[in-house]
C-alpha cells in the first residue's frame, strides 16, 4: 500500500496481484472542501460538518474515479452486520444511501462501493475470478458479529466466489496503541469466539488494548483466504492527525475518510 493520488484525491492504494479489474484503496484527509475541524476531505454523510460540503468532496471523489456522484454507494451504517448486495445495474445508486448495512458486495463494473471510517477498520474484498468486489465496515462491534466472514460467505454464497482465491486489504484504523477498550468489548469477542489473547493486550485490571486489524485478519484466514492474500496497513488513524480522521481523537470533531473499491470491468 503506498500513497497515490487520482485527480485531487490523494489515497493509499491498494494493488491486488493479478487483478487489473479493479480500483481501491483509502482516502485520506487532504484536498477536500471541508472547513476545520473537517479539514478537508470528510467523506460522511454523519458528522456536524456542513452537507454541502460532504456533498462537494463525494463529488469530486466520485469525478477523481470517473463516475457520477450517484454511482458512489455507502449505505447507512449502523454498527450492524447487515450486507446490501447490488447484482443488477442501477440508473441511479443513491438510494442505497439510506440503506442500513455495514458491508456491501456487487458484481456491477463502474459503482464505487465504500464505507465511511474514523477508527473502525475499513477491509475490502476481491474475487478476480468472478469479478466481485466487497467492502466492510469493522468496528468492535462488526468484528465481533464476524461480518468479514459473513461477507466472505455472502460472496460465495451470491456469487459462487472461492474463498481461497478472494484478495483483501485491511486500511488505515486505530491501532493497538491508542485503542483501549473494557470489559463489554472483551466479554463479545469471547462469546463470539474469537482468540482475544491473541487480539489484544492487558495494560491496567479490566483494561485492554485492542489489535482491530488482527482480529480481521484472523477471521478472514478462517473463513478461508491465504495469509499471503492480506494486505495489511499499519498505519493508526489516531496517531497520524495530518493524514487521517479519527473518532477516538477529535470526537464530534471528527470527519470520516473512506475505504472503497470499484471494478473497472464486468
Ligand atoms: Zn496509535
Amino acid at each position: 500500500m503506498q500513497l497515490n493520488r487520482i485527480g485531487r484525491i490523494q489515497y493509499v492504494e491498494v494493488v491486488f496481484p493479478g487483478s487489473p479489474f479493479s480500483t481501491q484503496g483509502f482516502t485520506t484527509r487532504h484536498e477536500g472542501v471541508s472547513r476545520p475541524p473537517y479539514n478537508s476531505l470528510n467523506l460522511g454523510m454523519n458528522t456536524q460538518d456542513q452537507q454541502a460540503n460532504v456533498e462537494g468532496n463525494r463529488s469530486l471523489m466520485a469525478r477523481a474515479f470517473g463516475v457520477s456522484q450517484e454511482a458512489l454507494v455507502t449505505p447507512r451504517q449502523v454498527h450492524g452486520s447487515d450486507i446490501l448486495v447490488i447484482n443488477e445495474p442501477n440508473e441511479d445508486y443513491s438510494h442505497f444511501l439510506s440503506v442500513e448495512g455495514d458491508a456491501v458486495i456487487t458484481n456491477q463494473p463502474h459503482v464505487i462501493i465504500g464505507v465511511c471510517v474514523a477508527d473502525c477498520a475499513p477491509i475490502l474484498l476481491c474475487d478476480p475470478d468472478k469479478k466481485v468486489i466487497a467492502v466492510v465496515h469493522a468496528g468492535w462491534k462488526g468484528t465481533a458479529a464476524r461480518l468479514v466472514a459473513k461477507t466472505v460467505a455472502g460472496m460465495q454464497s451470491e456469487f459462487g466466489s472461492n474463498p481461497a482465491r478472494l484478495y483483501a486489504a485491511i486500511g488505515p484504523c486505530i491501532q493497538k496503541c491508542c485503542y483501549e477498550v473494557d470489559e463489554p468489548v472483551r466479554k463479545d469477542f469471547v462469546q463470539s469466539g474469537i482468540d482475544w489473547e491473541a487480539c489484544s493486550e492487558q495494560k491496567s485490571p479490566g483494561k485492554w488494548h485492542l489489535d482491530l486489524a488482527a482480529a480481521n485478519r484472523e477471521l478472514l484466514l478462517l473463513a478461508g483466504l491465504q495469509a499471503e492474500a492480506i494486505q495489511l496497513s499499519e498505519q493508526c488513524v489516531c496517531c497520524h492527525s495530518e493524514q487521517f480522521f479519527s473518532y477516538r481523537r477529535d470526537k464530534e470533531d471528527s470527519g470520516r475518510q473512506m475505504g472503497f473499491i470499484m471494478l473497472n470491468k464486468s
